[in-house]
């Protein structure tokens, strides 16, 4: 008798790329991959490449923690995940990061846009509107830790600064705006007012290459001239920026080291996110079979690309370890030096407790301390690593560590019809604020609720949906 060419690792749901029904796949071992096995009444079975690396992956999968509940869920469980978000009981994970999406209008059109903005989509959220939004995230998280205000192009919004006016009365740990930077680079004096909303304020600045061609793939336009002169003036003013990279597999993921080397040369820049293609909104030109990647493929372009990480030093995030992967590093005087050559890599994976306690460690403490004596930042050492994402460790630093020393990189894979899986779809921690109010993982928001993806329902829409303002179901949830 033959033997499977492959190892059956476990059972999970997803979903049938071609219909979204939800279909029960295998995860599979082969080769040293991962793959999903998923099969369709209609549409037959389908084979997706999950991670190319299936070391990481299992190790990702011992990184789990117990999932912190938001103070309420806004929805009931009737059909069952992905169909009740939400967040329905059922959901394991609160916001560490919420989208406000202030307009769905934008000055690019650019060919991949999960949110299929466009300048002919002139509709923005009226100041009520944004402050509904902005009390549904404060209502379930209490003290919101990041939210990022986003659209379409939220700097295009004719009252844009009374939107920022009203995140920062509201009790919210971090402020992000997510741009593609043509007013920072066009607008000095809108530059200079964003700076003053900081601290506590960060520009996710989308930058996708070091040169044109990827750039008019991904955008339309080659914008190699607007982020110079946006970083130019972010940089003038020490606004923290961003960048956050989407990343295709043959257009410019050759450019991974580059662009952390470019990074780590602007002053204002705290670290890069990289994002591979959600195969969700408007993506011409993808084809998932030739341009996917997955998470762990990015990990290992980083560490072939970039000479400052090691293996141990990118790291799965606890909250969310198949979607989230982080490296952290101190910049010093032109050398990068990744936290994990203070710290073993498992502190930074504790499964209990989110905090680590530098003060705690006499010796980092006294290299530390060193390392920044001249150092007389006026910033508040509790700008930590939790800034970005709560769910990133926390750090009790000396004072002479200051936010903008920090340089982190983070990978954050989306779920898609293709890679969807709803063992980890229900720990996604980044969500988008539903102009009704639901708050929803930022995965199945763009596959489902966004208005421009209605119709692509296989099931009629819930009872709940799209009612002005959803009763609140207490507690609940385990
Ligand atoms: S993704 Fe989360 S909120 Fe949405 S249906 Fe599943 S468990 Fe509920
Ligand atoms: S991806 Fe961003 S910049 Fe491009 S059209 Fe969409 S909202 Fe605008």
């Amino acid at each position: 008798m033959a033997d499977r060419p492959y190892i059956f690792f476990e059972l999970t749901n997803s979903l049938c790329s071609k219909c979204l029904r939800k279909v029960e796949a295998k995860v599979i071992i082969q080769d040293g991959r991962v793959y999903l096995l998923k099969h369709c009444p209609e549409h037959r079975h389908e084979k997706v490449l999950i991670a190319t690396d299936a070391d990481y992956y299992m190790f990702s999968r011992r990184a789990l923690k117990p999932g912190t509940m938001p103070r309420h869920f806004n929805t009931r469980i009737e059909r069952g995940c992905p169909y009740d978000c939400g967040l329905c009981p059922d959901h394991e994970q609160h916001s560490c990061l919420v989208l406000v999406e202030i307009t769905d209008c934008c000055n690019l059109t650019c060919p991949v846009c999960y949110a299929e903005s466009s300048p002919r989509r002139v509709s923005h959220r009226s100041l009520d509107q944004v402050a509904f939004l902005l009390d549904r995230v404060v209502a379930n998280e209490g003290r919101p830790d990041v939210v990022q205000i986003s659209g379409g192009e939220p700097t295009i919004h004719p009252e844009f600064f009374e939107v920022l006016d009203l995140a920062k009365a509201r009790p919210i740990r971090h402020l992000m705006v997510n741009t593609n930077g043509l007013r920072i680079a066009r607008d000095a004096e809108f530059t200079r007012r964003l700076a003053g909303y900081m601290p506590g304020f960060e520009v996710y600045l989308q930058f996708d290459s070091l040169d044109a061609a990827p750039q008019k793939a991904l955008r339309g336009a080659d914008l190699v001239d607007v982020h110079k002169r946006a970083l130019d003036r972010l940089n003038e003013h020490n606004v923290s920026t961003t960048l956050v990279v989407t990343l295709r597999k043959g257009l410019n993921d050759d450019q991974v080291g580059a662009i952390v080397d470019f990074a780590l040369g602007q002053p204002c820049v705290r670290g890069v996110t990289f994002q591979p293609v959600q195969a969700a909104g408007r993506v011409e030109g993808f084809d998932p079979a030739r341009d996917r990647l997955t998470l762990s493929e990015v990990r290992s372009l980083l560490l072939e690309q970039s000479p400052h990480f090691r293996p141990e030093d990118v790291v799965p995030v606890p909250c969310h370890p198949d979607c989230l992967a982080m490296a952290y590093a101190l910049k010093l005087g032109g050398r990068v030096i990744p936290l994990t050559q203070f710290l073993e890599p498992s502190r930074l994976l504790e499964v209990q407790s989110n905090t680590i306690l530098l003060e705690q460690d006499p010796e980092l403490r006294r290299l530390v301390v060193e390392l920044f004596s001249t150092s007389h930042s006026p910033d508040s050492a509790a700008g930590t690593l939790r800034q970005l994402l709560c769910c990133l460790p926390e750090l009790s630093v000396p004072p002479q560590l200051t936010y903008d020393k920090v340089f982190r990189v983070l990978i954050v894979q989306f779920l898609d019809a293709y890679n969807f899986d709803v063992r980890s779809v229900k720990k996604s921690c980044i969500h988008i604020v539903h102009p009704d109010g639901r708050i929803i993982p930022f995965d199945t928001y763009n596959l489902f609720y966004r208005d421009t993806a209605s119709g692509r329902w296989p099931l009629p829409l819930s009872a709940s949906a799209g009612l002005p303002a959803l009763p609140v179901v207490e507690g609940a949830g385990a």
